[in-house]
């Protein structure tokens, strides 16, 4: 059978199609003999899934199309409909890895992670590819800066998730110059003039800066953590556990991740 104009192959009753997307590759799962099953973030914001047939002498080129945040241009085979396609091509177009840096890969493993979860199927976000390739190219370009990178990436997903208020002013009173003491997940941030809060659990003044430096700027300047940073630490922290709460916890790639830096 060959594939006919626009790619469309009569057999019958069924009709099977290629597509080809540029995307960025999610997750690798081994699927039976050599093969895996992979998901990947298309350029619309849409979770794509198919099946990689197992090849018996397995390219460097042919391994590097699979790893975590690759950016491919991948097709697809199969019944419109059906459930899982067969990638037929996947081609690296960028790859963000930068070899022997641990801290670097790990990050990478996470954010494949969380994109994996939040991504749907049938449902684009172009967001989210915007965000994901540009924490690629920025962890290409500053291995170093990983950790930052990911705490800018989990800010931003909130974001796209409805979840994260915009910071300017007070959900509950839109005070916009009091210091913010508190996240609420009723109504989002809230500030000193209104709620009381043991100062000793208020988060730590130069929150609400922090908060603006990662909205205004992008990925390839996300802020580097600085552990004497009390704002930062305290804003990466609480919105690291909401979003792993929303996502329903039990990211294996943040286990290893803790366990390693
Ligand atoms: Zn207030």
């Amino acid at each position: 059978m060959r594939p006919g104009p626009g790619g469309r192959v009569e057999s019958g009753q069924t009709e099977r199609v290629i597509r080809t997307h540029s995307a960025i590759v999610l997750k690798a799962v081994p699927y039976a003999e050599g093969g895996a099953v992979v998901s990947f973030l298309s350029e619309l914001g849409e979770r794509l899934t198919g099946v990689a047939k197992g090849v018996k002498k397995p390219t460097a080129k042919w391994v590097a199309a699979f790893e975590p945040l690759s950016m491919v241009r991948v097709s697809f085979f199969g019944k419109e409909q059906a459930e899982l396609k067969r990638v037929t091509r996947c081609e690296l177009s960028f790859s963000p890895l930068t070899l022997g840096h641990l801290e670097s890969s790990l990050v990478m493993a996470c954010l494949a992670d969380l994109f994996d979860r939040v991504a749907r199927e049938s449902i684009e976000d172009d967001r989210l590819y915007r965000l994901l390739s540009a924490c690629g190219r920025a962890l290409k370009a500053d291995p170093d800066n990983a950790l930052g990178i990911l705490a800018y990436a989990e800010h931003w997903l909130l974001h796209c998730m409805g979840l994260l208020p915009h910071p300017r002013v007070c959900g509950q009173c839109g005070n916009d110059s009091a210091a913010i003491v508190l996240l609420s997940p009723e109504v989002g941030w809230c500030c000193a003039s209104c709620t009381p809060v043991d100062p000793l659990e208020a988060l730590p003044p130069g929150t609400r800066e922090h908060l603006r430096r990662l909205r205004t700027g992008g990925a390839e300047v996300a802020p580097r953590v600085d552990p004497t940073d009390a704002a930062q630490t305290a804003v990466s922290a609480i919105l690291r556990a909401r979003l792993l709460h929303e996502l329903g916890g039990g990211l294996r790639s943040y286990e290893v991740l803790w366990r390693t830096v």
